[in-house]
């Protein structure tokens, strides 16, 4: 049974394999369509990280728009033109003489002449003493996945940017109160959820404060905080049902490990201008990669202009058209 999969993928040679099904990688689906590449989508959530952003503002065409209704109108579109669209994940990935080979989580293989790795990042956690034994028993990284976990309680979401400001005003609306715990005293967010977020009258903002522990039994009861005052650090326990962690995202390396890409201080994929890592033949696009002399800018769309563009930079790679990468 197997070896007869086996022989049947034996035949699949795409001209590109786009790995991850976020705003970068479908975007760049749509536009490889456009081109006419013959491609393959791998991506066992389709939408991504950004099914999880409680609201958006900052998406030219919608003035608010929940992520996950953001991503269902991309991925809605995008079926129409992608043929070949696997919801699975790439285990492993190798060069070969021809291109690249894909091992799939499904047991399948593919195999492609160019690769572009979209796998976006993957939430931080805080590492703290109790965060791991509470997950799902109070501790999330989500505060849309886990809204129902946190309905009419008293929640704290920890964070000082976009994430843990929109989380916060998302929480607001159904719990009974929500800390906003933040490490400094400035936050790094849009001015706008700052403003939002200091008038909400069931946000109670806590600053240049860490968590130190979570604590509970069955289920979190209380989180352990150390605040820095002027007259010196002061510990404390806060009661509460619910933390959710949103401290930022790391990029997510590991195929790109595997295929021998130079990464960045950060663990950022390199790459240049036309979104060419430093293996021919593999690109990368969205939250995963950073352009020489940049800083990392994360937001949707930007990821979906880093398709688009990567997959431009491909149709020309496989034309032989693109200039020699300026590190070669
Ligand atoms: P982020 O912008 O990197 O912010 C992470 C926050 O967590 C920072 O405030 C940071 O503090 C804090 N932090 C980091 N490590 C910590 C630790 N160990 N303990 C306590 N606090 C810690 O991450 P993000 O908010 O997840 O956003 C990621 C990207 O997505 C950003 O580019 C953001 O703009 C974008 N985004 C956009 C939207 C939107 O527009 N609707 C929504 C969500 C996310 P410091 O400030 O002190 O470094």
């Amino acid at each position: 049974m197997t070896n007869k999969k086996v022989c049947y993928n034996a035949w699949v040679m795409k001209e590109l394999l786009i790995i991850g099904s976020g705003a970068a990688g479908l975007t760049a689906s749509l536009f490889a369509s456009k081109y006419k590449i013959n491609h393959a989508l791998i991506g066992e959530k389709p939408g991504g990280q950004i099914m999880d952003a409680t609201m958006i503002e900052n998406y030219p065409g919608f003035s608010l728009i929940s992520g996950s209704d953001l991503m269902q109108n991309m991925v809605e579109q995008i079926k129409q033109y992608t043929p070949d669209w696997r919801e699975t994940r790439v285990v492993h990935i190798f060069k070969t003489e021809t291109g690249f080979k894909a091992e799939l989580m499904d047991g399948t293989w593919v195999e492609g002449k160019s690769v572009l790795l979209t796998m976006g990042a993957k939430h931080r956690a805080l590492n703290v003493p109790g965060e791991d034994h509470y997950v799902d028993k109070g501790v999330s990284y989500s505060a849309v996945a886990d809204s129902e976990m946190f309905a009419g309680k008293v929640v704290a979401v920890i964070g000082g940017g976009d994430s843990a400001l929109t989380s916060a005003l998302h929480l607001a609306e159904i719990c009974e109160k929500v800390y906003l715990i933040h490490r400094r005293e400035d936050y790094r967010a849009e001015p706008g959820y700052i403003s939002k977020v200091a008038t909400h009258p069931k946000i109670e903002e806590v600053k240049n404060s860490m968590v130190l522990e979570v604590k509970g039994e069955d289920w979190v009861s209380e989180i352990l905080i150390r605040t820095n005052e002027d007259e010196g650090p002061r510990v404390w326990a806060l009661p509460v049902s619910g933390l959710v962690v949103t401290i930022g995202l790391m990029p997510a390396i590991s195929l790109a490990v595997e295929l021998g890409v130079s990464l960045h201080e950060g663990n950022y994929l390199k790459i240049n201008a036309n979104h060419e890592t430093s293996v021919p033949g593999v690109f990368a696009a969205g939250d995963l990669a950073l352009m020489e002399g940049s800083f990392p800018f994360r937001q949707i769309v930007t990821s979906a202009g880093a398709g688009a563009k990567s997959a431009a930079s491909i149709h020309k790679y496989l034309k032989g058209e693109l200039p020699e990468p300026y590190w070669s």
